[in-house]
Order: C-alpha cells, then structure tokens, then sequence
C-alpha cells in the first residue's frame, strides 16, 4: 500500500510506433485531472472521493488517470464491471475498487480473488454472498438499495433485513451502503431530495448503525453540484465522482457551479487538400455542394473514431486558430472541412499535416460536440475509440496550491 505509484512509466511510455502514424490523437492533459481532483476534493468538504473510473475512465485511460488519482491522494475507485476492475489490478493498483454493476451469484470468485468490492443488488446476489465468503477470505460488499433510480438495487423493503444478516456473516464484509440519484443534475430536483429522505430514513431505521463499519455514499457529480453537502451529510461519506474528474459536467447547465478544466483534446491533421468548382459534390450521397470556387480539407478522422456522424452539416473545427464548418456526412474514417476561398487566408495557409482540433478546452468544446450529435457529454468521451491513440500531457496545474512542478512530458511529435 505504502509503496509510490510508479507512475511515470505507464504515463509516459512511448507512443508506439504505428501510432505515431494515426492522423488522430486525444491528448490527454493530467495537469488538468489533477487540477480537477484538487478542486472537488476541496468541494467535497471532508467527504472521500470515490472515483469513477469505468469505462475506461470514460475514454481517458483508466490505469493511467488512476495512477495520477491515487497521486492525489484518491483511495477509493470504481468500476462497472469486474473485468475493469481486475485490469487496474494487474497495473498494480492496490487501493479500494468497487464494481457498480450487479453481480451474477455464481462468479464471485473473481471479487474475492481480485480483492473488488461487490455490489449486493438483490437478495439473490446477498444470500450468494454469504455462502461464498469465507471468514479468512471475506467478500466486500457495498449494498445497493433502490431508493428511485429504477436499475439495481435492494427495495426499500428488502433492504433492512438484508443489510443485518450481511454484517452478521462471518464470510462478508459490510463495506458500505449506498443509493443513486435519477435527477441529481437538475437543480431543485423534489424527486432528489425525495430519494434522500428514503436513504436516510433507512440508515436511521438499521438496527444497529454501529454495526456498519464501511462507507454511505449517494452523491455523484450532479448532485455534489445541486444539492451539496447534503448529499454526504453521513457519517463516513463517500463521494462517487466521474464526469468532473475528466473536467465535464454533467449537462452545461451546471458549467459555471465548478471551476473545472476539460482533460481531453481531440485533434486530427489534414491529410489532402484540393480546390473544387461550384457545384462540386462532397462525400456520401452527395448531399453537399460547393456554392462556390471553395478550398476542401479532408481530416483523418471519422465515426470510426468515435467522432458522432450526427455532426455532419452541424460542427465546425479549428485550425490555426480558425473556425471551420465540417461538410457533407462524416464517413468512418474521414470527413471534410470547408476551408473557404482557395487563395486567400486562412484556407490559403492550411497545409497537409495542419492539426485541427475537434474539441478542446477552447471553441469547439466536448459540450459542442454533445450538442451537434444530440447527446450528453458523457457518450462523446466514452466513445472515443480504441484505435485512436491517447497522449498523456502532465502541463503545469495552474493555480492550485501545493502543486508539484510537473516535468513535461515530451510528447514524439508528428
Ligand atoms: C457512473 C456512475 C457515477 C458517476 O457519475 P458522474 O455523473 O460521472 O459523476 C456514480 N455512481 C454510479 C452508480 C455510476 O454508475
């Protein structure tokens, strides 16, 4: 445990060789993770933060931002699946990790095997439990209860009874007891605070609350930012955070409540370049037209990569510092961009090899791209592909204290 995380080696390990080649990179900042976990650790106010690593670290890299987490001074981890879980072990990650997800009863063996944090989601998954924990090999359990969110979880009813027979077992480890908010991201939300007073109410009914040694968790982002303390006013409180980590909120209503930095930086180069006539038709099924003498880039990057062919018609790129609207439909692994007038600045100074950048921390945002491709933030980073390489960035973390001056990692160029 007492071990220093070895950080620097996953972190800045060499892109590999066919990867310096890929005409698309996230760049991944983790000064700004670091930022990020600073500035909630301090909103959190003496609540632990757990934090939500799924999903790749929704897209991030999970075995890398968990390192700069745990860093931090992050002791607590989740993940949705067990094989999530079982990876950040083999990347020698020793601290807490609990999987959200409900467990099927006949394989946790791996939970106790990968030392994971079950999720007791039904009393099915409870009663697998105890007969599969063994008192010198206990499995850790974190009881799920339903209190409105409608997935997994305990009713309200089972919950109680369920909870006492657990801190009874000799095989099982009560680690702690938790819910999950519905509409924790809108402000003033009545159905949240309803689901508040039904968790609390059960954790004031348990029959012996001292028995429980572990964790009360509730909170995720949304509700750390709507409803604030209120959401881990428990005794040993956990906050489950994801979203902020990677410097999103949950929907752009929430933006200005956190002063957050987005962690991910989407760019691809242009890869050909070419003037048409008015008229000319761009991409698949032809659906745009030149109006006029126009200066075509086509960037290496396409839905294959994640990037949303709901953005056709609808997004723009920066490139040099100049905004450019994408044109005709977004292919798999290319798209188009306007350039406008061929002999003139800006379309005059682009160059084969220009990066542009698809969102950033500046104009076009992730909330951008959420935005065109009608959806939530949280799809757009996750759905960044596997095929597109992540650069791992340490950039100085601007204006919090305590900070360590970070070497900066020397990224291969292209
Ligand atoms: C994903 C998840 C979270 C994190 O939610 P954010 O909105 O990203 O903070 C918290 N709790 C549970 C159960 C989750 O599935």
């Amino acid at each position: 445990m007492s071990s220093r995380p070895q950080s620097s080696e996953p972190i800045n390990r060499p892109i590999s060789q066919p990867d310096r080649f890929a005409p698309v990179t996230a760049t991944v900042d983790l000064g700004a993770l670091r930022h990020n976990v600073r500035t909630l650790q301090a909103r959190a106010d003496g609540a632990k933060l757990m934090a939500i690593v799924k999903a790749d670290a929704y897209g991030h890299g999970a075995t890398a931002v968990t390192q700069v987490l745990r860093e931090e001074g992050v002791r607590h981890f989740a993940v949705a699946r067990p094989a999530e879980g079982v990876r950040l072990r083999e990347a020698g990650i020793e601290e807490q990790i609990l999987v959200l997800g409900a467990p099927f009863p006949d394989q946790l063996s791996v939970y106790t095997t990968h030392d994971l944090s079950a999720t007791i989601s039904s009393v099915e998954t409870a009663e697998a439990a105890c007969q599969h924990g063994r008192s010198d090999e206990p499995i850790r359990a974190h009881v799920k209860v339903d209190t409105g969110m409608g997935r997994i979880g305990l009713s309200l009813e089972d919950a109680r009874e369920t909870i006492s027979q657990l801190s009874e077992a000799s095989g099982v480890l009560l680690a702690g007891i938790w819910t999950h908010f519905a509409t924790a991201d809108e402000p003033d939300s009545p159905f949240t605070q309803t689901q508040l007073n039904r968790f609390t109410s059960l954790l004031d009914a348990l029959d012996s609350p001292d028995s429980v040694t572990g964790r009360i968790h509730a909170a995720n982002t949304g509700a750390l930012l709507t409803i604030g303390g209120r959401a881990h006013d428990f005794s040993t409180p956990l906050v489950r955070t994801g979203i902020a980590l990677y410097g999103l909120t949950t929907t752009p209503e929430l933006r200005d409540r956190i002063d957050l930095q987005p962690v991910m930086t989407l760019k691809a180069r242009v890869t050909h370049l070419k003037t048409v006539e008015p008229g000319t038709p761009i991409s698949y099924g032809a659906r745009w037209r030149a109006s006029q003498t126009t200066r075509i880039a086509t960037l290496g990057v396409g839905y294959g990569d994640g990037y949303p062919r709901l953005c056709s018609g609808r997004a723009s790129v920066r490139i040099n510092g100049h905004q450019h609207p994408i044109v005709g439909t977004i292919c798999m692994d290319m798209c188009m961009v306007n350039l406008g007038p061929p002999d003139k600045s800006p379309a005059a100074d682009v160059e084969v090899g220009d990066e542009a950048v698809l969102f950033g921390p500046s104009s076009p945002t992730l909330y951008d791209v959420a935005d065109w491709a009608e959806t939530i933030p949280y799809e757009i980073c996750c759905g960044i592909s596997p095929r597109v390489p992540r650069r791992y960035l340490n950039s100085a973390t601007s204006g919090v204290p305590h900070q360590e001056p970070r070497v900066q990692t020397s990224l291969s160029s292209f």
